[in-house]
């Protein structure tokens, strides 16, 4: 009889190298005052302290991961991409201060931009010395954003910009936006999106006014910006000039992907911190909680498996069905957060930590594209039923 000898330990694949290189990174660097810092509805939460942690991360290469090493990134792996979300979010790492500049613009400039604009901004967006926001929602556009209205017009050397974008995300921290602006008319019989373009505009100069919005929760995490006669410099637009749809569109594509496992990592801690909370308030004992505790932790496992999959897999419509899941799950984590608080004293603390979850989720199901629209785009590309009539 032949035994055969199981190793006591997997051999050292690369893979398990990086997960440790980040890992002893992160025990490094990561102090106790950034732990769990920032995410959606406490983006101001220490963030001069998140900014310094964004560019020490940028130091050491982490900020460009995902870039082709030509342009200063590290190339790395979808594999790799998803073990540094996942050591991230599990070390409890400040939520990042530099991720539209990381995630959205700069992958834009690799994909579409000119070899000028790459040389000038991809450096300072690697290095977090800039910081980014994104210019596409209007009083009277947001799901229907080929309806944006603020103009531009080419004016010698510059473009001059009229008009207001609204719900601008960390413009108030900003220096450079990038700016969806109609710089034709529409086509007669042509679509309505022709004719806008994507231009990259400073912040820090007298036409552009940036004014606060008070959220439910009692901060100011966006804003509203108008432009007026705010300038540009004319080889500041992305892509063709009135080709800026394409553009705008590819950036929203660059927005999902790998950090999305991380982000799920993240709900993982906070469904552990309700957890411990109920058992404190005493909700743990109440066979109706439990359940719905329980139920939360399934949908949770259902809700990874199938981002794991689709980020292997091109699953139709998969990034609307994975913001639909999402948004449903932590929604429903704040409503069950209200009823565990409910259940007794949870201290202070828990009491401010989940209110703000349960208002701030409100807006989950409307940014990044409203959950209505998300719908819409399952019911016409999976289940083929016929287009909607636009208004
Ligand atoms: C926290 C937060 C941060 C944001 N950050 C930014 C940012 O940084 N930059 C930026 O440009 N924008 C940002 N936005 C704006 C966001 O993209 C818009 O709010 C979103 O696109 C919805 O647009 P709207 O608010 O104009 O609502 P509308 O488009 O007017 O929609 C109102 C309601 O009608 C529904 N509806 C609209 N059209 C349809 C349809 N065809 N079928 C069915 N229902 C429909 C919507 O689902 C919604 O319930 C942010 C929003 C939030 C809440």
């Amino acid at each position: 009889m032949s035994l055969r000898v199981i190793p006591e330990v997997a051999p050292v694949t690369d893979d398990d190298a990086f997960r440790h290189e980040i890992r002893d990174w992160l025990a490094t660097n990561l102090t106790d005052e950034l732990r769990g810092a920032g995410g959606p509805g406490r983006e101001n939460e220490a963030f001069p302290q998140r900014l310094a942690f964004a560019r020490r991360l940028a130091g050491a290469g982490w900020t460009t991961l995902a870039w082709p090493v030509a342009h200063g990134g590290r190339g790395a792996s979808l594999q790799r991409q998803v073990i540094f979300h996942e050591e991230y979010a599990r070390a409890g790492a400040p939520s990042r201060v530099d991720h539209i500049g990381t995630t959205m613009v700069g992958p834009t400039l690799i994909a579409l931009g000119t070899r000028a604009q790459r040389d000038r901004f991809l450096p300072a967006i690697a290095a977090v010395g800039q910081l980014w926001c994104q210019g596409y929602s209007e009083p009277g556009a947001g799901s229907d954003l080929a309806g944006v209205i603020t103009r531009a017009r080419l004016d010698g050397d510059r473009w001059v910009l009229t008009g207001q974008k609204v719900w601008t995300s960390l413009a108030h921290v900003a220096d450079w936006c990038f700016v969806l602006a109609r710089t034709e008319p529409v086509p007669p019989g042509g679509p309505r999106h022709a004719g806008l373009s994507y231009l990259l505009v400073p912040m820090r100069q007298p036409g552009v006014t940036v004014r606060p919005i008070r959220q439910l929760t009692g901060d100011s995490e966006f804003n509203e910006v108008f432009f007026d006669d705010a300038t540009t410099e004319a080889g500041l637009v992305v892509g063709e000039p009135g080709q800026g749809w394409r553009v705008a569109m590819a950036t929203l594509a660059f927005e999902r992907g790998a950090a999305t496992v991380g982000q799920q990592v993240g709900f993982q801690r906070d469904l552990d911190d309700l957890v411990a909370v109920a058992r404190r308030t005493g909700a743990a004992t109440d066979p109706a909680l439990r359940d719905r505790l329980t139920r939360a932790w399934i949908d949770l496992s259902v809700l990874r498996a199938h981002t794991l999959r689709s980020l292997t897999e091109d699953l139709p419509a998969g990034s609307s069905v994975i913001k639909l899941l999402w948004t449903r799950w932590r929604q429903g984590l704040g409503d069950l957060a209200m009823d565990v608080l409910s259940a007794g004293d949870a201290g202070p603390e828990a009491t401010e930590r989940w209110q703000r979850y349960f208002l701030f989720s409100r807006a989950d199901t409307i940014y990044g594209g409203s959950n209505e629209i998300q719908r819409g785009i399952v019911a016409e590309r999976v289940l083929g039923l016929p287009r909607q009539a636009r208004g």
